[in-house]
């Protein structure tokens, strides 16, 4: 016999609130409570879900909607960062190459991203490819040198 589920009316997980339990019961008899979330939707919660221990992924602590929007929130704010870090790098590794490399490169957008946005195709972050040039990059087709050699290897092989 399942015992009776406890009370958790009025608890509270991150958004959540428990409103009422819900008639849906888990395969192994666990209980689902209905939750309301600050932004007014509601979210059935399996008992096990609703917990403030840290626990890698199993807390439910949003209605599905605000649980979606924080994940793309967060991922969206780690790219913006991310994204800063590139530039300033980009910024700090160029200053270093000034009279080193030709002028026009360090005239190109500063990342993948920001060439994009200028509408460009060229980028030069002042770093090395996997094969050690110093060379600026194509969006989406990495290093312009290795690009160069590759296309020199298959010219000759086709005269050999
Ligand atoms: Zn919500
Ligand atoms: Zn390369």
């Amino acid at each position: 016999m399942p015992s009776k589920p406890t009370n958790r009316i009025g608890e509270v997980y991150g958004k959540l609130t428990v409103v009422r339990i819900s008639s849906r019961r888990s395969k192994s008899g666990n209980t689902y409570w209905w939750c309301k979330c600050t932004c007014g939707n509601e979210r059935e919660v399996p008992s096990d879900s609703l917990s403030n221990k840290l626990r890698k992924k199993k807390n439910v602590t949003a209605c599905k909607k605000c649980a979606h929007e924080n994940a793309r929130e967060s991922i969206h704010k780690k790219n913006e960062y991310q994204e800063k870090e590139r530039k300033k790098q980009a910024i700090q590794n160029r200053k270093l190459l000034e009279g080193k490399v030709p002028q026009k490169w360090l005239e190109l957008p500063l990342t993948d991203a920001h060439a994009r946005e200028l509408g460009e195709k060229h980028f030069f972050r002042g770093i090395k490819c996997l094969n050690g040039h110093l060379s600026p990059y194509r969006i989406n087709g990495g290093c312009l040198t290795c690009a160069k050699e590759q296309s020199k290897t298959i010219n000759k092989h086709q005269t050999k």
